[in-house]
């Protein structure tokens, strides 16, 4: 079976069919099923056509783990390289290290065979220009209350958060994930989110299940989200619950750290929006969010792709 964000129905069928039909091991599922996503203009949270940072450079997170042979890839901050995920998989696949950033990456990409091309759209240009122009001065520090009124796509909402992580079982009981991203619209230049932080974005154990996040990363890094939920599969929960109380986790961090900075808590909760996706190697899956309604995507040989709803800590 294959779990995604919301935004994975298509990659969660690409996925499945790959690791069923295809025989593929379930980490080169995920990435081959989120390269859907990553191409796709009108989504604006992942590749090509992401919202870029403060200057304009479209910049993507990415990472990727294997459960047979417990190895993982990333890329944090690539520019001009559509497909991270991919080079994810090239990092973790032909060389020892985990983690290439930058330059470093983008060079490692090209090397790779991979071509560079500009992956910032008119329209993310156009939402990214009125920012510039309505920024306030609080903006680095206060992120979550970055709400520009001139803008149709920033309107009302916090500065827009977006990210696919998909996690595939395959029919052996073999684990895989990714997750891939371009992270916070207009961020500090180099800044990384969690997507390409193994514990963090995304995190398996081939002996237990695999589990990714998508939402605020500095939370998910904060509290090692994905591996803790992994750790609470060990214990037996279930993964919707493991979600659970990783998302109870998050808040407790959160009200300790509201005290210095007051935007990340309102009405008695947190601020900002936090998902996660589990998958237990029993075939057990579930999802769960912050608040609100939410739906993940999954795709099993029963069921075939499908949304279905998160749970939430608060409705
Ligand atoms: N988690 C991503 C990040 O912090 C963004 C998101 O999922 O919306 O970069």
């Amino acid at each position: 079976m294959a779990i995604a964000s919301g935004n994975g129905v298509e990659t969660v069928r690409i996925a499945h069919e790959l690791v069923t039909q295809e025989k593929l091991r379930p980490v080169s599922a995920a990435v081959r099923g989120v390269a859907v996503v990553e191409a796709d203009p009108n989504d604006m949270s992942v590749g090509y056509g992401g919202l870029p940072d403060e200057d304009g450079k479209v910049s993507l997170d990415s990472a990727c783990m294997d459960g047979p042979t417990h190895n993982a890839g990333s890329v944090g901050a690539i520019q001009d390289i559509m497909h991270p995920a991919q080079v994810a998989e090239r990092v973790m696949d032909a060389t020892d290290h985990v983690n290439l950033v930058g330059d470093g990456a983008r060079r490692f990409a090209i090397e790779q065979g991979f071509r560079p091309e500009n992956l910032l759209t008119e329209r993310a240009e156009e939402i990214w220009k009125r920012w510039i122009a309505g920024r306030n001065d609080d903006d680095r520090l206060w992120p979550l209350n970055d709400t520009n009124p001139a803008d149709p796509v920033l309107q009302g909402e916090p500065r827009p958060w977006g990210t696919i992580h998909c996690s595939v079982l395959a029919p052996n009981g073999d684990l895989g994930c990714c997750t891939t991203t371009s992270g916070l619209a207009f961020k500090i230049p180099g800044r990384i989110g969690d997507s390409p932080l193994i514990g963090c974005g995304l995190y398996c154990d081939n002996e237990v299940g695999s589990a990714g996040a998508t939402g605020r990363g500095e939370a998910a890094i904060l509290s090692g989200g994905s591996w803790l939920i992994v750790e609470k599969m060990r214990e037996g929960m279930h993964p919707r619950e493991a979600c659970l109380a990783a998302l109870r986790r998050v808040v407790e961090q959160t009200e300790r750290a509201a005290r210095w900075q007051p935007a990340l808590w309102k009405d008695g909760r947190p601020s900002f929006g936090l998902t996660f996706y589990a998958v237990r190697k029993d075939g057990e899956f579930g999802s769960a969010t912050m608040s609100g309604n939410r739906r993940f995507a999954v795709a099993t040989a029963e069921g075939g792709a499908r949304l279905e709803s998160c749970a939430a800590l608060y409705s």
